[in-house]
């Protein structure tokens, strides 16, 4: 099942939260709230700048445990080759394997289903005798929108920003 409303993830979460008995602390609530305002990731210090229009007085503390709480019950993910979270739409799959799909061009992360990675994964594992925990895909590349972008030749006529530059990887 993938939510996209963001009452309802929250909601989702706040319910899950009571089932394993943990404190999903207003705090933590908001900082929840704002990454579900997010099309793509956003890097904790961008976070923290949002959580400081209602809670001024919050410090990047504030955010980095907020943002290991979240990871923790598996709402987030960390994209650790951008150095920024994401929202998680499975949230009822917490030890899911996540392949996220980065575009290097305007930064937005997709969440892909793995069907077949993450049995991959495990047999590669299993084989090697090495224990897996978690693992997350990071895949790089241009979105839709910026593909287009990219193969466009009329820079004079169109409507694009062509001032972004695609970050070379
Ligand atoms: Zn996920
Ligand atoms: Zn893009
Ligand atoms: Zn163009």
């Amino acid at each position: 099942m993938t939510l996209t409303n963001p009452d309802q993830l929250l909601a989702q979460a706040e319910k899950i939260c009571l089932q394993r008995n943990v404190r999903l602390t207003p705090q933590r609530l908001e900082v929840l709230r704002l990454m579900t305002q997010q099309p793509g990731a956003i890097s904790a210090y961008d976070l923290l700048d949002l959580l400081r229009v209602r809670e001024p007085q919050a410090k990047p503390p504030t955010v980095y445990r907020a943002l290991d709480f979240l990871l923790e019950q598996g709402f987030i993910h960390r994209v650790e080759s951008a150095n920024s979270y994401v929202l998680c739409h499975h949230f009822e799959e917490p030890s899911h394997t996540s392949a996220l799909f980065i575009c290097d061009r305007c930064g937005l992360v997709t969440e892909k289903t793995t069907d077949g990675i993450e049995e991959r994964l495990a047999k590669l594992a299993l084989d090697s005798g090495f224990e897996l925990r978690h693992s997350v895909v990071e895949a790089h590349g241009l979105c839709g929108e910026c593909k287009v972008v990219e193969q466009c030749d009329s820079h004079e006529d169109c409507e694009h920003d062509h001032t972004i530059v695609t970050k070379k990887r």
